[in-house]
């Protein structure tokens, strides 16, 4: 199998492909430009319940998952010689942004393990090299939900997925910046129209528009990101 591999930990495989399985890449799943394993961690647990967790070391609420069946169930899927990078999804990892998305994207695919409980016993992490990934600041009740999130958003970028319909360099997060609002017909919506310029025909005049507003968006949305972009050189700010 050539293509983008990516091999997801979870004991809730039957959650994938899940919407994963439809509309882009679900055909590019079809047609094999990138691959999919969902593998149930309870496989490689040894009792008899298939438990995968156990109370947190110094106490308090909650379970966190085991190292020893975690490690099993990587190493099944991911040898030491895998060259794909190994994502832990948790709230405290780095945020995930569109440059480490397209880095992703750029590589032989990806193995992905979903927290479930309190989390994981930490010295999974770096006993098997794994690169702790929030989606965002807020919880979720485990990890499956953000690996779809990641692959979603890698299979996009994948050679042939999106064909015509990307919008490049312009679109949110691709140069540092929110993109500038959409319209298309009608003309005329609940007595608001779309602005003059979108339907002038200079070309010029139009990309001008577009960058105003996407200066101006970011700049009042995500001062963070303004701030980043106004720190970038000229030649930077303006890829392509
Ligand atoms: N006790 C953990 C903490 O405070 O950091 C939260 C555990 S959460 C209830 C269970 C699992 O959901 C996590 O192990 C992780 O895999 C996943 N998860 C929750 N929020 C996430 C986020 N923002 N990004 C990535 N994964 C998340």
């Amino acid at each position: 199998m050539t293509g983008f591999r990516a091999s997801v930990l979870t004991i809730y495989p039957e959650m994938f492909p899940g919407p994963l399985g439809i509309s882009l890449a679900g055909r590019a799943l079809q047609s094999g430009t990138w691959s999919l394993e969902a593998t149930q961690i309870r496989d490689f647990a040894t009792d008899k319940h298939r438990t995968v967790d156990d109370t947190p070391a110094g106490g308090g609420p909650g379970m966190v998952m085991r190292p020893d069946v975690l490690a099993r169930a990587i190493d099944a899927v991911s040898p030491a010689d895998d060259t794909r990078p190994r994502l832990l999804m948790t709230p405290r990892g780095r945020p995930l942004t569109q440059p480490r998305v397209r880095e992703l994207a750029g590589g032989p695919g990806v193995v992905i393990l979903c927290g479930r409980f309190e989390g994981v016993d930490h010295r999974i992490v770096e006993r098997r090299g794994l690169a702790e990934v929030s989606i965002g600041d807020y919880v979720l009740s485990g990890g499956e939900v953000a690996a779809l999130v990641v692959l979603d958003a890698v299979v996009r970028l994948l050679p042939g997925v999106m064909g015509n319909h990307t919008s490049g360099d312009t679109e949110s997060h691709e140069a540092g910046l929110l993109e500038h609002p959409q319209y298309t017909r009608p003309a005329l919506f609940e007595g608001e129209e779309i602005p003059p310029v979108l339907t002038s025909g200079d070309h010029a005049k139009v990309a001008l528009w577009r960058k105003t507003e996407a200066l101006k968006v970011t700049r009042e949305r995500r001062p963070d990101l303004w701030e980043a972009y106004s720190r970038r050189g000229p030649g930077e700010r303006d890829p392509g």
